[in-house]
């Protein structure tokens, strides 16, 4: 078997796993890289991109709508899915083609084929070429979880909506987190009748409380059909193809497909050697302290598969932040700071979200000032359509510091970045105050809520 050498070995070529590799290889390292299905990762190919062009797509329904109330007369007009798939199916071909480029640019050399730890800085491509390394990244990601119920293989994921052969009439969407919501948002968008199921009282926990209530309020208005404190004893498949949902408690549910948006789980698939594999924290993701180093010398982890913050964005960070730490003249001056990380549900509406929750806060500082505005943004003034936004403000009251600002309705996600750097310098809410706004937007309202 041929042996190479080179400074860093990186398994997985997604998010976290090419910036890693670009940036090391910048500080001078010599890179490999090895991935076994797609450059880009779960964000490029199956997560965030597709999403967010289906989203757009989704949204494109309503604002048709709207446009009757300024005049525009469209005629009869229809949603074709094949279109959308298959334009979206090409560009992220065009993206994963950059991906690739932008490693052999970077001078990182590039393995396809399946990574596994052999030991302490060994690491083997399709069993076939060993490669060693004084440093290894773990960067696999992660894999939709779906629990073990009777009749689970009859339910999707998410993967699978990317590629669906033609749209259900009717759906159930099980969960109630990041990709459940916006997959019963985009799915409603596109005219499917959808049943989101959730198995607690209110969906999207861990998101401040006004605001999952206003998201339920709003999908509700939409035609989301909302299912909380349900969950799915098991999954049939009828003779029709059609699937029929045992709840638990009873009653029945029948749709054409069901999707499993139900977390995902660290994708440590053969990556170790039998007795290789490091620890892990108790919800399987391997365990890394914070240099992102494993329990195993000199292999390391980050992005999904350490399960912090499963977003591309750390990832992103996660992935300089080592390779600086690793190879750089200049190290990091300390680790990771993971305080007021911005993230967005992208549904209808829109969450834009940073810092903490009022829950969060109280716990926290104790006495709070909330200040809280919705209101109908000023596009849908011209006609019937019942569209709102909600903006709320958490100030912690003996610094005045702005400590949250959470948001749904149009643009939120959008609105919401820029505001996470002043919150992450420490802006007060008499900063806010005296920050003249732009009129008319809705992100004004951010800066004149009194
Ligand atoms: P990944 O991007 O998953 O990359 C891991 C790579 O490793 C994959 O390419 C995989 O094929 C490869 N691999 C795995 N095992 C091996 C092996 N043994 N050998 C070789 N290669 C291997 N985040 C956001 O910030 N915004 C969003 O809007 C957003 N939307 C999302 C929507 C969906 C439906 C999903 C599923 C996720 C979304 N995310 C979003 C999360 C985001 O995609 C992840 O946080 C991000 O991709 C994590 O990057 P990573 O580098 O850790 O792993
Ligand atoms: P989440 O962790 O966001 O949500 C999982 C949901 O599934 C929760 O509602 C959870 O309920 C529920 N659940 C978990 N186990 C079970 C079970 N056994 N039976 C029934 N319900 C269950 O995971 P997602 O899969 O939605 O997304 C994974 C991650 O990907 C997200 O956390 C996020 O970081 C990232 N992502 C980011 C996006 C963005 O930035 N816009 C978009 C999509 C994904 P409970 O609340 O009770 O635990």
């Amino acid at each position: 078997m041929s042996e190479e050498q080179f400074d860093l070995v990186v398994i997985g070529a997604g998010s976290g796993g090419v910036r890693a590799a670009r940036t090391a290889a910048g500080h001078g390292a010599r890179v490999a890289i090895i991935e076994e299905r797609f450059f880009g990762g779960t964000c490029v190919n199956v997560g965030c991109v597709p999403k967010k062009l289906f989203a757009y797509g989704a949204g494109f329904a309503g604002d048709l709508e709207l446009a009757a109330d300024y005049g525009y007369r469209l005629g009869d007009w229809r949603f074709d899915w094949a279109t959308l798939r298959d334009n979206k199916s090409r560009e992220i071909e065009r993206l994963n083609g950059i991906y690739r480029r932008i490693l052999d640019q970077a001078g990182v050399t590039i393995f396809e084929g399946h990574g596994r730890v052999e030991g302490p800085g060994r690491v083997s491509v399709d069993g076939e070429r060993t490669l060693t390394a004084e440093h290894i990244l773990i960067a696999t990601g992660g894999k939709p979880f779906v629990p073990d119920i009777p009749g689970k293989e009859h339910v999707r994921i998410s993967d699978d909506l990317f590629y669906l052969e033609a749209l259900p009439k009717t759906v159930a969407v099980v969960g109630g987190g990041y990709i459940a919501s916006e997959f019963a948002s985009i799915l409603n968008g596109f005219g499917v009748t959808v049943h989101q199921l959730y198995r607690r009282e209110l969906f999207l926990r861990g998101f401040d409380h006004d605001i999952r209530a206003f998201v339920a309020e709003h999908m509700a208005a939409k035609g989301v059909h909302l299912h909380f404190n349900t969950d799915v004893d098991a999954v049939e498949a009828r003779p029709d193809g059609s699937r029929s949902l045992s709840l638990k408690g009873g009653g029945e549910l029948i749709v054409d497909e069901v999707f499993y948006a139900t977390g995902r789980d660290a994708n440590l698939e053969g990556l170790f050697a039998d007795g290789q594999t490091p620890a892990l924290n108790d919800n399987g993701a391997l365990r890394v302290d914070d240099y992102f180093q494993t329990t195993m010398k000199s292999v390391h982890a980050l992005g999904d598969v350490i399960d912090r913050v499963p977003l591309t964005p750390v990832a992103l960070a996660e992935g300089m932040w080592l390779a600086a730490h690793l190879f750089a003249e200049q190290k990091p001056a300390g680790p990771l700071d993971y305080r007021n990380i911005p993230t967005a549900v992208f549904g209808t509406p829109n969450i834009g979200t940073v810092g903490l929750t009022e829950e969060e806060a109280l716990e926290r500082f104790g006495t709070l000032r909330v200040y809280r505005s919705s209101f109908r943004p000023m596009r849908y003034s011209l006609g019937d359509i019942q569209e709102r936004t909600l903006i709320k403000l958490i100030v912690d009251d003996a610094s005045d510091r702005v400590v949250g600002l959470h948001m749904a309705g149009e643009e939120a996600a959008e609105i919401t970045q820029g505001f996470a750097v002043a919150i992450r310098m420490g802006a007060t809410k008499a900063d806010f105050d005296a920050t003249i706004g732009i009129h008319p937007t809705s992100a004004e309202e951010v800066v004149t809520l009194r």
